[in-house]
């Protein structure tokens, strides 16, 4: 559930209404409503309650100050997977030991300064990077925490562009090599193995891929323990999805995660983290847009919008699906009709929707795109010299822009000329 209902013929976010923040904005630009991401973190928080646990938000999904503080004030700690998010994570106030850093090719000057920062683990992905991790460690004086990530080999059941746990993807080490890396981590100096990690995709609609990797987590665990490693957590990753459409084939909710989470792994008696990005800020965020043209086709009708892929690109680059709806709400009763939904950037993937039903649109009007708060803005780009548009948070009856809209000079003065032109 989210709180972008209708309310007396129009749509609000919270209880602001959501054409009121377009008249002060302009559009596109993103809302988030805090209510739905406190929500849905305490949501994570209260499924893992009787357990010692982090819930760690995978930053990549949203990253603007504004959201992290909101969530780090509720406790929440941060997934980071490069240097930029955890300068970004630090300097919206997140203490140190509430990271962890992912991601598969973390540089040297990312371990670096996370070492130097303060850093609750790493989750190491291959021996390489280990090695790595251990002498700039030695370099510094410090010790690594280290989770190693393992890549259980099990089908998450999603996209293929964003399942990561069979053994054809690039992350994690094999789970069959897994006691032959942690013999090696217990050889070098600089880091020190304090748990295991395991992350096998996202936007996942059952509970069973998981409940699969982690019965190999609890496995591994037990036989890493016979070996003489301490294992006292374990990461299990985010992934858990969203329902992007109305009908009724929802995901698994985050108390029955929870309660799968302790059937499976509570008899360990490890500290357990979870990276969940999506469920916290998905449904917490839309897209606003304007109606530019609609333009009559050979057999459809283009509505042709002034937000594009640059600034949502979900719909080009996974095939997603966002709900659309319209800013007024329309009459009950109100006749449908199939609109082919397009951005104005000159590629023909700049399409958000084919043949879908809306109520009769015109030039002026303004749509909203649900479900676009994780994996929105933070994907957005300028390509068509097209500047990044605001994102706003609301707050019950209070709004504020926290990214304001680039002038092109900004985007311009970026580039810079060398002499000999
Ligand atoms: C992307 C990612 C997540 C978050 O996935 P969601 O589907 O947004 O919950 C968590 N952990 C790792 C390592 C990731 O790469």
């Amino acid at each position: 559930m989210d709180h972008f209902l209708y309310r007396d013929g129009a749509l609000y976010a919270e209880d602001v209404p959501v054409a009121e923040i377009a008249a002060a904005v302009g559009t596109p630009f993103y809302v988030y409503s805090t209510a739905t991401l406190t929500r849905h973190f305490r949501l994570f928080d209260e499924a893992l309650e009787g357990t010692d646990h982090l819930v760690c938000f995978a930053m990549k999904a949203a990253s603007n100050q504004a959201i992290l503080r909101t969530l780090a004030e509720l406790g929440a700690g941060m997934d980071v997977v490069s240097g930029g998010e955890y300068a970004r994570a630090r300097a919206a106030g997140v203490p140190g030991d509430r990271i962890v850093f992912s991601g598969v090719g973390k540089t040297h000057d990312e371990m670096r300064a996370a070492l130097e920062g303060g850093i609750r683990q790493f989750n190491v992905e291959s021996e390489p990077e280990m090695d790595a991790l251990s002498d700039i460690a030695v370099s510094l004086g410090k010790v690594a925490p280290i989770t190693v990530r393992v890549n259980p080999d099990v089908d998450a059941k999603t996209h293929a562009k964003i399942a990561t746990g069979k053994a054809e993807n690039k992350f994690g080490i094999p789970i069959s090599r897994a006691r032959e890396v942690y013999a090696h981590a217990a050889t070098l100096p600089g880091v020190e193995v304090v748990g295991i990690d395991v992350h096998i995709g996202s936007q996942l609609t059952e509970l069973e891929p998981y409940r699969a990797a982690y019965r190999k987590v609890a496995e591994l665990t037990e036989a890493l323990r016979a070996d003489g490693h301490t294992i006292t957590r374990l990461d299990l990753g985010g992934g858990l999805g969203i329902p992007y459409t109305r009908d009724n084939t929802a995901p698994p909710l985050p108390v029955e995660y929870g309660q799968m989470v302790k059937e499976e792994l509570a008899h360990l008696g490890c500290e357990i983290e979870i990276e969940p990005g999506r469920l916290i800020v998905g449904n917490a965020g839309l897209m606003v847009s304007r109606v530019i043209y609609v333009k009559s086709g050979q057999d459809r009708d283009f509505l042709i919008l002034d937000g594009a892929m640059n600034d949502l690109l979900r719909p080009a680059m996974y095939d997603a699906y966002h709900d659309i709806v319209t800013v007024a709400e329309p009459a009950p009763g109100a006749a449908m009709q199939p609109y082919d939904v397009v951005g104005p950037v000159c590629e023909s993937g700049d399409t958000f929707a084919k043949a879908r039903d809306l109520p009769h649109l015109k030039a002026g009007d303004l749509v909203a795109f649900r479900s676009a708060g994780a994996y929105g803005a933070v994907m957005a780009s300028e390509y068509n010299t097209r500047p990044l548009i605001p994102e706003v948070l609301v707050k019950g009856d209070q709004f504020a822009v926290i990214r304001r809209r680039p002038t092109f000079d900004e985007m311009i003065n970026r580039d810079t000329i060398p002499e000999w032109l």
